[in-house]
């Protein structure tokens, strides 16, 4: 009885093998491009040196990958999709290659640059992926249909070979999903506050994680935090209204950013608060800083729109240095906050060092 179905199951096999070693190959390409996306996009947010091998890894494996599908024969109508998805592929390497550079680079880009380039660079293996997906979604299907149709052999090594179709389908599918949701996550890494136009709480916690591995490889010796929170700023905008609030809030950090110097990084932490970060600076250095800034606001005014009352604002400032007053960044910024409320209580327009000098 069996022995009569066996010529229906070889072929049958042989068509799904067929299809099979068909689909493979892009699947194999799809997740080489799925692994590629995340050493510019590791790179970028935590921005290590093992990311570099990683997308050289990334880059040969990609370049495999695509030869392999370029050579196929079964996909030689295809061939001129797949020259432009490679062209589109070159493309993209360059992007990652340029987003892997040294900060310190001549050439290299702006935090700003880095965002755009990578929404870019996203973009294209995005295109890339999706159109391999529609490229053998049809094949997958066209498989599916003939196992449907035998299923009821129940042959083991089929279920298996079926299997793993669906996990590739499944994989396809997710990858894409996770490339899109990447690239959302790319859009919310915005670098900048949009009233004041400096960094924003992101981009500060993003450059602290950074001065924290600098710190631990003994690239620099420690580094401080200013923390400065104007003082008595409701009553501003109680007074003036809150247009004129945020009038003053810029001005206040276009103040500090005139005080601190290139290598510092300067941003709004939330609100009427805000941080400098200053590498290398030993707890000295940075309360000399702190009161450079704190005697520059104290001077400054900001003239009411309309010709009206000339405003004066101060802030209190807190200070701590890392890794002398703590030793993880939550500490640090916490011990920034307490020398901070020590300031306020000390009558504000205060510097306040969480250490001992
Ligand atoms: P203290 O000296 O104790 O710091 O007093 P304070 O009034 O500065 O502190 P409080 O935390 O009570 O108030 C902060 C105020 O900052 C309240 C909030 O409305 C205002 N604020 C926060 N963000 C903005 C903003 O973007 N624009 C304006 N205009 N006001 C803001
Ligand atoms: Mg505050
Ligand atoms: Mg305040």
């Amino acid at each position: 009885f069996l022995s009569s179905y066996r010529p229906v199951f070889y072929s049958l096999q042989e068509v799904i093998n067929a299809g099979i070693n068909q689909i493979n190959p892009v699947h194999e390409l799809q997740v080489a491009l799925i692994h590629a996306v995340m050493p510019p996009n590791d790179a970028l947010i935590h921005g290590g040196a093992k990311e570099n091998q990683n997308w050289i890894d990334s880059k040969r494996e990609v370049d495999h990958a695509f030869q392999n599908v370029l050579n196929m024969k079964s996909l030689e109508t295809d061939y001129d999709l797949l020259l432009r998805l490679k062209k589109q592929w070159e493309d993209a390497k360059k992007q990652g290659d340029q987003l892997l550079q040294n900060k310190h680079a001549d050439n290299a880009c702006s935090d700003h640059e880095k965002i755009m380039l990578m929404e870019t660079f996203d973009e294209n293996i995005r295109i890339i992926a999706v159109e391999l997906h529609q490229l053998i979604d049809h094949k997958e299907r066209v498989i599916l249909e003939l196992y449907s149709g035998i299923k009821g052999l129940k042959i083991r090594g089929l279920s298996i070979t079926l299997t793993s179709i669906a996990v590739g389908i499944l994989l396809g599918i997710a990858g894409i999903i996770w490339l899109t949701k990447d690239r959302k996550k790319l859009k919310d890494l915005s670098l900048y506050d949009p009233l004041t136009g400096i960094f924003n709480r992101k981009a500060l916690d993003f450059h602290l994680s950074r001065l924290d591995k600098h710190q631990k490889e003994s690239k620099i010796p420690c580094f401080s935090i200013l923390l400065i929170d104007i003082d008595k700023f409701k009553s501003v905008n109680d007074n003036f209204g809150h247009d004129t609030g945020d009038i003053v809030l810029k001005s206040f950090a276009g103040t500090i950013q005139n005080v601190v110097r290139s290598a510092d990084v300067f941003g709004r932490f939330g609100g009427e608060e805000f941080l400098v970060l200053l590498p290398g600076s030993s707890t000295k250095d940075a309360i000399k800083m702190a009161e450079r800034i704190r005697s520059k606001i104290s001077l400054s005014t900001v003239n009411e729109p309309g010709g009206g009352a000339s405003i004066r604002i101060t802030a209190s400032i807190g200070v701590s240095t890392y890794p002398h007053d703590a030793s993880t960044i939550d500490a640090l910024l916490k011990s920034a906050d307490t020398a901070m409320y020590e300031a306020k209580n000390s009558g504000r327009n205060q510097v306040v060092s969480a250490g001992k000098l």
